[in-house]
């Protein structure tokens, strides 16, 4: 597989069709952008992805896939193998603040709380384009060698708490089955670079992400005479500084970097009462899935011990979300030179590992797949300080989009053509 590129016979069709779609992906993207769902919750952008699909003649469209995402199938007009690509398709419980006609309005319920929903992240972008990209490919279809899957994935910021969701639940439900992938793409905007530019990186690129919560079991008693119970609120201030000399002290930062944060400490009622218990709870970040468990063991260890030393008791639980995002190394240097044929010369470059995370990671472990970001930020704002994805003010060069139509396209159809035949 990954043979080397042939002639390039799909290029200019591809450009030709991803001209004649751009409008419409700028007006999908706009009416996503102002109608935004939460994750799980994703049912008219679904039902519109699903819609389109069939109009264009795809030979399956199913639905309701890990609760609300959308899986087409489009088999091309000669024999080949399958290649997927993904979209997500969720919001964040964000309230809007950009000034654009297409404001989002949208309110929503999340974790017992009202908020408002915006599409901060750019996942309506996401999921335009890939719309786009399916029209164009419909458009080629007979000359398409193999079988392109097109994964329309809801809950990529998690699910809501206490529900199943995002990537790992669409693999469980056979996403990457029938027929079977054989490679995956996806791509992410990011204000972090311009418009125009590409960036990506061979290998680990973006961090897997944990969190974990310890619970600090004292012995509640008087303010005024803490011997005669234990107080959690000295131990977890002590938990906390031992678990910043994880990354510093005990981590091979030759190997990987890493990152352990707490986020939160709660506990206590009254300035006079030392309490029973003090909560805590933080994130792990890594690039190893080995210093991944290592982090794990250290975090567990040094909460216990230093709780055990002051008389409480320490409970630790972790829950793994993401795994570390991998671009396999082969399918990276073989995907650079189509990016680079459609974002021009010195567009696409390494970028620096992104301690975020993503569970376009999942399909990795499942099959080779090619991750990379694409600059949302407009010509006259500088992307170093533009508001980052996530942030209220999260602001989308819509100029960016045709870009995305076209690699996604021409990855696909490449990789089919040089693994097909
Ligand atoms: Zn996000
Ligand atoms: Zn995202």
């Amino acid at each position: 597989m990954n043979a080397p590129h042939s002639p390039f016979p799909f290029d200019a069709p591809i450009a030709a069709a991803a001209k004649a779609v751009e409008a419409k992906v700028v007006a999908w993207r706009r009416d996503f952008h102002e109608n935004p769902e939460l994750g799980n919750r994703e049912v008219r952008t679904a039902k519109i992805v699903a819609d389109h699909l069939r109009a264009l003649g795809f030979d399956e469209v199913k639905e309701k896939v890990a609760y609300t995402g959308v899986v087409g199938i489009l088999k091309g007009g000669k024999p080949g193998r399958v290649v997927a690509l993904r979209a997500d398709m969720d919001a964040l419980p964000v309230k809007e603040e950009v000034d654009v006609p297409f404001k989002s309005k949208a309110t929503a319920e999340y974790d017992g709380q009202a908020c408002g929903v915006m599409h901060a992240c750019g996942h309506d972008a996401h999921t335009a384009m890939l719309m786009g990209v399916a029209e164009v490919l419909a458009s080629m279809r007979a000359s398409i060698p193999g079988t392109v899957k097109f994964i329309f994935q809801p809950a990529e910021e998690t699910p809501p708490i206490g529900e199943n969701g995002g990537a790992k639940m669409m693999i469980e439900e056979g996403c990457m089955e029938n027929p079977k992938v054989g490679a995956i793409f996806g791509l992410h905007i990011s204000s972090i670079y311009p418009t125009g530019a590409i960036g990506y990186r061979s290998g680990p690129m973006m961090a897997s992400a944990d969190d974990f919560k310890v619970f600090v079991r004292g012995n509640q008693t008087h303010a005024a005479m803490p011997w005669r119970g234990v107080d959690p609120i000295v131990v977890t201030s002590q938990i906390v500084l031992g678990l910043q000399t994880i990354v510093s002290r005990q981590m091979n930062i030759n190997k990987a970097p890493s990152v352990v944060t707490v986020g939160v400490i709660r506990g206590g009622v009254r300035h006079n009462i030392i309490p029973d218990e003090v909560r805590l709870e933080g994130t792990i970040r890594a690039f190893d899935e080995e210093q991944r468990n290592e982090l794990h063991t250290h975090v567990t260890r040094i909460s216990e011990m230093i709780a055990a030393a002051g008389g409480a008791r320490a409970n630790v639980h972790i829950h793994r979300w993401y795994d570390v995002t991998v671009n396999d190394p082969a399918l990276t240097e073989w995907s650079i030179p189509t990016l680079a044929r459609f974002a021009g010369d010195g567009k696409v470059n390494v970028v620096d590992r992104i301690c975020g995370s993503e569970d376009f990671s999942f399909y990795q472990k499942v099959v080779p797949g090619f991750f990379y970001f694409m600059g949302c930020t407009p010509p006259d704002k500088d992307a170093d300080t533009a508001a980052p994805n996530h942030s209220p003010r999260f602001y989308v060069d819509e100029d960016c989009l045709p870009l995305g139509v076209k690699t996604l396209s021409a990855l696909a159809l490449d990789w089919l053509h040089a693994n097909s035949g």
